[in-house]
């Protein structure tokens, strides 16, 4: 386990494995915390260090909470006695084929995973 039996930065110390590492980071002004990660603490000073796959994996979970740099506004309008919301062609474009979705709500968010 020579890869994850780094020396602490802070103090020198020879860290140990752990697999319990909480990493919390904010990502647009909300707090994102991931449990259960796998690296390296320090017996000493508790400094915690991600191994190279829980890097990875907090980065990969981080930037899904990342908001989008483009958003099209819409309007809810009604059609059939449905509230309906129109699709931004550029989206459509980038969906190709896709037709299923599911939908969830997140906070005041509608989420769309299409598939
Ligand atoms: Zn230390």
């Amino acid at each position: 386990m020579s890869e994850i039996e780094i020396k602490c930065t802070e103090c020198g110390t020879q860290t140990k494995e752990a697999r319990d590492i909480t990493f919390s980071t904010t990502v647009d002004g909300r707090e994102i915390v991931i449990t259960g990660l796998t690296g390296s603490r320090c017996p000493v000073c508790k400094e915690e260090y991600l191994d190279a796959d829980s890097s990875e994996k907090s980065l990969e979970i981080a930037n899904k909470f990342r908001r989008p740099a483009i958003v099209f506004k819409r309007k809810v309008t009604v059609s059939g006695g449905r509230r309906v919301i129109g699709i931004p062609e550029e989206i459509d474009r980038a969906l190709g084929k896709k037709e299923n979705v599911d939908l969830w709500l997140e906070g005041d968010k509608i989420v769309a995973e299409v598939y």
